[in-house]
């Protein structure tokens, strides 16, 4: 950002005092612009054997399959988030949602949280985002055209904790999805 949103004078990168990182700060009235990670929150819909995942309408990896997952909002919580961009993406709804992986990527500033749940009913559709919305076996996802590392692993973790009925909360490290740079890049 070049101009504060507050008085238009410019912006200038210091670290202010009783700080230690470099801030956007105006030099005109002091206010101090920062800039922290971003919560991205989704969910593994689940449907008896089936899992829904959505093609992107939209930049980045148009055309490519995700699950439905987007940036939080002010003003509501993680859960609520989640399943408001199920709804969005997939104009699906769902329940009991189980917090199941959550990534850190520090190289983005972003930290991804997928919660497990229950597709209510099958009547989903292509929200504004997605070309294209429907329900796969696990021998039928398509691996290679999956939009990001997050969801490759989330899935991997789905299908290998599914055959143990046991679904611990993973927080993993980047290393965990580096296998997946490879497969979708
Ligand atoms: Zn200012």
């Amino acid at each position: 950002m070049k101009f504060c949103s507050n008085c238009g004078g410019q912006i200038h990168q210091l670290i202010p005092a009783g700080d230690n990182r470099l801030r956007h700060v105006c030099s005109q009235c002091g206010a101090i612009y920062y800039q922290n990670p971003r919560i991205i929150a989704g969910c593994l819909p689940i449907w008896e054997e089936q899992v829904l995942l959505c093609r992107r309408a939209i930049e980045p990896r148009l055309g490519f399959w995700t699950l439905p997952a987007g940036f939080m909002e002010n003003g509501e919580t993680l859960e609520q988030a989640a399943a408001r961009e199920t709804h969005e993406e997939a104009c699906a709804r769902v329940r009991n949602l189980s917090l199941y992986t959550l990534f850190d990527l520090p190289h983005i500033n972003q930290v991804y949280m997928l919660f497990r749940a229950e597709l209510v009913d099958l009547d989903f559709s292509a929200g504004e985002e997605s070309l294209d919305v429907r329900l796969f076996h696990e021998h039928e996802i398509p691996w290679s055209e999956l939009a990001f590392p997050t969801i490759g692993r989330t899935l991997e973790c789905y299908f290998s904790d599914r055959h143990h009925h046991q679904f611990p909360v993973r927080n993993e490290p980047l290393a965990a999805l580096r296998g997946h740079y490879k497969k979708t890049t």
